[in-house]
């Protein structure tokens, strides 16, 4: 039995010194070989493992036959962001886990396929439908809210998004490293929208700089994407220390504000970084972190690789780029010297007991194991809460303990006209989730608009 066409990446040595993209993604010959592989099985599981639900035999079959446009409009049916999913999706969680190849061998690379097609393809973007006379206003530009944005004003909806920082792409922009999700691509996506009319305002807050009030008497609808933006700390001593970063900090510094060139922002330059977490946020920290050329970065996670929540792509890359993995490992305080500066972390040593309410094996303290890493910088990424600056600021709206907004299957919140989706409403999850929720939520603001 074949095995899948290897994804061809920059050397790892060269690539821990820049920024560029680490996949290079597949030759057309690769593609059509990779293709290949596929055995269009009736049931299509790998479909009802994607959370769109792409017709993928349906779009693989046309990568065998040549024809990338009509790949491309089939995967365009069900997701509008392939070159975005094709590089961040978990498919080895979702797609590729179900496909009936992996049983014996390895799943195909319908990733690795779908970013084949969606980088190669030459779509013409839709004429929208003649104006409708309806207003939405969208909060936030990350994958919900421009997903949204584009299904609506499709329609012939005059959609205007509120975004408040200066840039638009949610965490694509200020989140994910350049590395992984080239910029061009979000700025072509965004340029789609604004082809489509689409007003987009920066640098504007809801619930600080512009009210939900002031939205709610000029628009028809709204959909509030704003996101999961909110860090969590450990609660740990010496957490305000100097060398102390939240990973959405040192990320925005770093892929936002672009820290690592020549740049207003400035950013720590230390000698030994400990990023403290296990999921993609914390592989980005630690790899953005190794690019600003320290002598050593640490992963500090308390479970064992086999529960890290990272894509495997991104751990694999982690360690080929050189990255120290310390597993079943906790700290247990940062310690600093007298200018308040971080000079060491302490850790404690973790072994798996009983598995817990998700499922997994809960780490469990091994007595008397604590040892000092000696760091002078270190990186939180322990994952996010909504930010609560829109909920506190329009008590009105319905939210859940952890501040997510309350809504129903058509993503409906409970004040009507008011719409939420993504992070915003599931708490931190995927890109295509998010996505997913925006265009369900341009369909149900589509209906409520009609009645
Ligand atoms: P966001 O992308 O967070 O966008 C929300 C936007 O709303 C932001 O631009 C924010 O500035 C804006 N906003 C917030 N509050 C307001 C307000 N009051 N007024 C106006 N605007 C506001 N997922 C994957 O599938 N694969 C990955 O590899 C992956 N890697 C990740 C790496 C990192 C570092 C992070 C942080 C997340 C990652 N994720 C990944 C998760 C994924 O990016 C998110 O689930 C997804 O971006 C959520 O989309 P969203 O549109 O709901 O919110
Ligand atoms: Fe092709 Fe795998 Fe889907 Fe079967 S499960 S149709 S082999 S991608």
């Amino acid at each position: 039995m074949s095995n899948r066409v290897i994804m061809p990446t920059q050397d790892p040595n060269v690539r821990k010194t820049n920024f560029n993209e680490v996949a290079l993604g597949y030759s057309k010959e690769d593609a059509i070989s990779e293709a290949s592989r596929c055995l269009h099985c009736k049931a299509k599981p790998c479909v009802s493992g994607c959370p769109v639900n792409i017709d993928i035999p349906a779009f693989i079959q046309k990568i065998k036959e040549d024809n990338i446009d009509e790949a491309a409009k089939i995967i365009n049916e069900a997701s509008l962001f392939g070159r975005i999913c094709g590089r961040v999706c978990p498919q080895e969680h979702q797609c590729e886990a179900k496909c009936i190849r992996g049983i014996k061998g390895e799943a195909i690379a319908i990733g690795n396929l779908e970013r084949f097609v969606s980088d190669n393809a030459n779509l013409s973007i839709p004429t929208p439908k003649k104006a409708n006379g309806k207003k939405v206003a969208i909060v936030g530009s990350g994958p919900s809210g421009l997903a949204c944005a584009y299904d609506l004003a499709k329609e012939g909806c005059s959609v205007t998004i509120y975004e408040s920082l200066h840039a638009t792409g949610g965490v694509l922009r200020y989140g994910i490293p350049e590395f992984r999700l080239p910029k061009a691509i979000v700025d072509d996506e965004v340029n789609k929208l604004k082809a489509l009319n689409v007003n987009i305002y920066t640098n504007k807050v809801v619930g600080k700089t512009i009210l939900m009030e002031e939205l709610l008497s000029d628009f028809d609808a709204i959909y509030i994407a704003s996101g999961a933006g909110l860090p969590k700390f450990m609660g740990i001593e010496g957490e305000n220390l100097n060398g102390v970063y939240s990973a959405n900090e040192f990320l925005t510094r770093i892929n936002l504000m672009k820290a690592y060139e020549a740049s207003p922002t400035p950013i720590y330059h230390a000698k030994n970084v400990c990023v403290v977490g296990g999921g993609n946020v914390a592989m980005d920290a630690a790899r953005c972190a190794l690019r600003l050329k320290p002598e050593n970065v640490y992963i500090v996670y308390r479970r064992s690789e086999k529960e890290m929540p990272a894509r495997l792509e991104e751990v694999h890359h982690a360690k080929e780029e050189g990255i120290n993995f310390q597993l079943l490992t906790n700290p247990v305080r940062i310690i600093g010297d007298d200018k308040f500066q971080v000079k060491g972390i302490e850790c404690i040593r973790m072994e798996l007991g009983a598995a817990d309410a998700s499922g997994r094996r809960s780490p469990v303290e091994i007595k008397g194991s604590n040892f000092v890493l000696d760091v002078d910088c270190v990186i939180m990424a322990l994952g996010n809460n909504p930010n609560p600056i829109l909920t506190s600021s329009f008590p009105a709206l319905q939210t859940e303990k952890h501040g997510c907004i309350v809504v129903n299957e058509d993503q409906k919140t409970s004040i009507d006209g008011i719409y939420a989706g993504g992070d915003i409403a599931t708490g931190a999850a995927t890109v295509i989730l998010a996505m997913g929720a925006g265009k369900k939520a341009a369909s149900s603001i589509l209906n409520y608009l009609k009645n």
